[in-house]
């Protein structure tokens, strides 16, 4: 039987994986700017082999693809009518992934750009696009709520309400794009407080920032909540003068958010130290989000001290035939233009 998410957080660091989004925008599947998972429905083997990969690099959590799923993103592109089927064939989709290892599925939703804090009228909005999205996801059937990316409290909280009336798990994390606070102004350790006292399981942090510029900010988290915490960067080279993936210029100084990140991706290497890093900070729930590979996850996972089905084919640099102790005399006398 399958340990349930609070549980796995009792039991030691849970590893999560996303970026779901990135990911198959660069594989030719999601378009640049709306970012609307039609892929859910028009290449749904592009979802599951993702999902797949994740899940042999050592992700413990399937999180259904319905991020920005939700019938403002889908009008934006057109496909309002397709809102249903896209939402419920996501949830399908992680689950029988999940089922090919010992993963738990995530219902997600994500902030909704439709959230006005000045206007009491767009909660009503918000909530029924909660409710919808995740009353299919409940329906095909999910394991806890996964919401994130949220720039305002009030609309998480929205989001942890409708959770809570489905009787689910739920972990609620901020998007922190601003300096140190919501954009509704509440200090992001002071808004994961408010989160856990109404009863969210999991509270932290997800997206937009690296790790460098993130676990800054956990430290503050950790002493707010005694629920567990989340905390999932981008795997981005993000530093205090250019503290989001949104503020990353290029050399040139063009804005390199969202599709010329590249120059900037941290090694597995990077990664696998923040888990570590994260882990020692009193994080439970450790994970990554926009710009994931599957070979970030598996060296967290690694670094976790795990081993994942896709460790059978970690690097064996010693069988490099130009690294290897024993290299060949012919290839050994090239071994000064590698240094060069
Ligand atoms: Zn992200």
């Amino acid at each position: 039987m399958s340990f349930s998410i609070t549980e796995r957080l009792a039991n030691g660091t849970v590893l999560g994986a996303e970026g779901y989004v990135f990911e198959l925008e660069r594989r030719g599947y999601i378009k640049a700017g709306p970012f609307v998972p039609e892929v859910v429905l028009d290449f749904p083997d592009a979802v599951r082999e993702l999902h797949r990969e994740f899940l042999r690099a050592g992700a413990e959590v399937m999180v259904a693809l319905t991020y920005y799923a939700h019938r403002e993103k889908l009008r934006d592109v057109g496909r309002e009518a397709d809102l249903e089927a896209m939402n419920r064939q996501a949830v399908r989709i992680a689950r029988e992934v999940a089922r090919e290892g010992d993963a738990l599925v995530a219902g997600n939703v994500c902030n909704t750009w439709a959230y006005d804090p000045d206007d009491p009228a767009t909660r009503q909005t918000v909530r029924a696009m909660y409710t919808e999205q995740l009353g299919w996801a409940v329906e095909e059937g999910i394991d806890f709520v996964i919401s994130e990316t949220n720039d305002y409290l009030g609309e998480a909280l929205i989001a942890l309400e409708v959770t809570r009336g489905l009787g689910l798990p739920a972990m609620v994390t901020l998007a922190p794009t601003q300096p140190d606070r919501t954009r509704d102004g509440y200090e992001y350790a002071e808004a994961c407080r408010i989160l856990a006292a109404e009863g969210a399981q999991v509270v932290g942090l997800n997206c937009d920032r690296g790790p460098q510029t993130m676990v800054p900010l956990i430290a503050g988290i950790r002493q707010a909540v005694d629920c567990a915490v989340a905390v999932q960067p981008v795997p981005y080279r993000t530093e205090p003068a250019a503290p989001t993936m949104e503020t990353l210029r290029s050399p040139g100084g063009e804005r390199a958010f969202p599709i010329a990140l590249d120059p900037f991706v941290c090694t597995r290497f990077e990664m696998a130290q923040f888990a570590l890093q994260a882990r020692e900070l009193g994080v439970n729930y450790v994970g990554i989000c926009c710009g994931a590979g599957p070979h970030h996850v598996r060296a967290m996972a690694e670094a976790l001290g795990r081993e994942v089905p896709a460790s059978r084919y970690s690097p064996s640099m010693d069988l490099h035939p130009m690294f290897r102790a024993d290299v060949s005399a012919k290839d050994a006398a090239f071994l000064s233009s590698w240094n060069a």
